[in-house]
């Protein structure tokens, strides 16, 4: 009998080098709209989100660079938009493939639990080739617009529950990227095991928050990749 009931992964930052995308992004709106980085930030964030929800998707950039850019240039932004169903697995956080395939394998449960618009989040899966690796584990999405945690994941994750028939967290583990997320689904489920990567390029965090992440002691590790086969090996 396996000590883990499931996995649940965060997508963004997590399993995907989701700032490498947001970069393409980025130098695309600049280039479609010689617009500076401060316009340029200033658009991003206009089509990311509304009043604590997430819009972020290609029609919500779309609407933006209509609504800003004087020449809609239809022929880029058709190429751009292209891009993304071009696979490119290099996008895929090293390690990911391995330890998806070794849960799979001792049959634990994976679930994807994801903050964004549910068209987006599927293109970057298609776009990774992640969707491939999941196989039929990529049923098991979870997306919520909510940026406040305690309405969003934390509802999420509890339907998880409910779903797999738990009490608690106990025998779940959980791949993040964001201490603060984190430390939110923690004072949410105290029993919950956590795996926090870092991704070293998101400037929002600092040292000394995913120090004082490592001090719960639900935290097992702080990591830079997904090459964990180790340490869930001892958790088993
Ligand atoms: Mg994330």
């Amino acid at each position: 009998m396996n000590m883990i009931k499931a996995a649940i992964f965060d997508l963004d930052s997590t399993l995907i080098n989701t700032q490498k995308i947001k970069e393409r992004i980025f130098d695309f709106i600049k280039d479609f709209s010689g617009f500076d980085n401060a316009d340029t930030a200033k658009l991003y964030k206009a089509a990311r989100s509304r009043g604590g929800e997430i819009t972020f998707s290609l029609n919500s950039l779309e609407a933006q660079l209509r609504a800003r850019v004087k020449d809609f240039n239809r022929r880029r932004w058709t190429d751009f938009v292209d891009r993304f169903d071009r696979e490119d697995g290099s996008l895929i956080i090293a390690g990911a493939i391995e330890l998806i395939n070794f849960l799979k394998a001792k049959k634990i449960p994976i679930y994807i639990l994801t903050l964004g618009v549910a068209a987006w989040q599927e293109s970057k899966l298609r776009y990774s080739g992640l969707d491939k690796i999941l196989g039929e584990s990529g049923e098991n999405i979870k997306f919520t617009t909510e940026e406040r945690t305690e309405r969003g994941k934390v509802k999420e994750i509890k339907e998880i529950l409910r779903e797999l028939k738990l009490k608690n967290c106990a025998d779940i583990i959980f791949f993040n990227d964001r201490p603060d997320e984190t430390r939110a689904i923690l004072a949410a489920f105290p029993e919950l095991r956590v795996i926090v990567r870092r991704e070293k390029k998101d400037k929002r965090h600092s040292d000394r928050d995913f120090e004082e992440l490592k001090r719960n002691q639900q935290v097992i590790k702080v990591a830079v990749d997904l090459n964990l086969i180790k340490e869930i090996t001892e958790l088993l």
